[in-house]
């Protein structure tokens, strides 16, 4: 019907084997086709991910997350650089200025992490973040193992600190960054609510010039913080560093302590265990999406929810009883 409209599509192979040589063009066609909300790409998105996922997983998977200002980009370009020229290739999952609600946001025009995205051992993907503004794509954990595929050894996964985005970015990266600037706020950067928890280490930007001793300052206090918090049951203790994403300085240190985790989680057990944890509660966000479409597309339950909506909110019916009566009329027409 629509057919004529439809993006151009290749075959499986066509994907496959652009991603596998590293081909950044196939690469970047593969992360539209998974984000494309087409029921028609489903089962090509499915074939794709079944056949890369022998060449997937040999990565650091990093999060990074600020508010708006912090520096995030400024930072990634510097550390991606940085680990760029020791040898390692970087992609980073991002967010499209464009696309992004964040009111107050400085970002502008300003072309994101322009280095970098001209870096031949870089690729740059900006993605709109869809329902979450700033928040990771439904289809991050897609995209990430298709650069992993594609020969990326360090991925990291921006968003923009507002709450729930680091709890969700946190179920999918082995090492969570929180990315500070002194003196802006605690409550505004998320500190006292418990995002520091699922932090592996913050990093106190901004520590250059007129700067330095807040930021020297802000670090002391941040540590003082974590330790109050037990030590995570993967046994690594939180820690705090300093940096200036402008200058470089403290860069590598960042780095230095991504390859203490890395190294540590790998000899107690820890990698593995969390990836393991993280597929299930990937298979179970896969199958509670899939069930969800499979209710609101099913044509019986179309055709009785606006009458049902109506009776809840006209008080004829409660909310309980309208969702036992959709949940029967789903299973009757599933069985026929
Ligand atoms: P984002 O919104 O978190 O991505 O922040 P940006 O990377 O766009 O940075 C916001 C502003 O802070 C820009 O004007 C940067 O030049 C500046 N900035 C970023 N990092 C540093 C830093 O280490 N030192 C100083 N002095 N300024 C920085």
């Amino acid at each position: 019907m629509n057919q004529s409209f439809r993006k151009k599509r290749y075959a499986i192979d066509n994907y496959v084997d652009g991603i596998l040589s590293g081909n950044r063009i196939m690469l970047s066609r593969s992360i539209t086709l998974i984000e494309s909300k087409l029921a028609a790409d489903n089962e090509l998105e499915n074939a794709i991910i079944q056949k890369i996922l022998p060449f997937t997983g040999a990565s650091i998977r990093i999060g990074i997350s600020g508010i708006p200002g912090a520096g995030k980009s400024t930072f990634i370009e510097a550390f991606g650089n940085h680990l760029t020229a020791a040898g390692r290739k970087v992609a980073v999952l991002t967010i499209d200025p464009s696309s992004q609600q964040t009111r107050g946001s400085i970002l502008g025009d300003k072309t994101r992490m322009e280095q970098l995205s001209n870096n031949p051992n870089a690729f740059v993907r900006p993605s709109s973040s869809g329902a979450t503004p700033g928040g990771v794509h439904s289809k991050t954990r897609e995209s990430i193992l298709l650069c992993e595929a594609a020969g990326f050894d360090v991925i990291i996964v921006e968003t923009i600190g507002v709450g729930q985005n680091e709890i969700t970015v946190g179920s999918m990266v082995d090492f969570f960054i929180l990315l500070l600037i002194a003196g802006a706020g605690d409550e505004l950067q998320g500190i006292k609510r418990g995002i520091v928890e699922v932090a592996d280490a913050i990093v106190v930007n901004k520590a250059d010039g007129d700067n330095l001793a807040k930021a020297a300052l802000a670090k002391m206090e941040y540590q003082n913080a974590l330790h109050l918090l037990a030590t995570n049951t993967n046994g690594w203790q939180p820690l705090v560093t300093t940096c200036s994403a402008l200058n470089g300085e403290g860069i590598h240190g960042v780095w230095e302590l991504v390859c203490q985790f890395e190294e540590q989680m790998k000899s107690n057990g820890f990698f593995e265990k969390q990836r393991g944890e993280q597929n299930i509660s990937w298979m179970h966000d896969i199958i509670t999406m899939r069930i969800q479409n499979l209710f609101y597309q099913n044509p019986s339950i179309k055709q009785s929810l606006d009458t049902l909506e109506d009776s809840v909110v006209t008080a004829q019916t409660t909310a309980a009883a309208a969702a036992d009566r959709l949940m029967r009329i789903f299973t009757d027409s599933a069985e026929r």
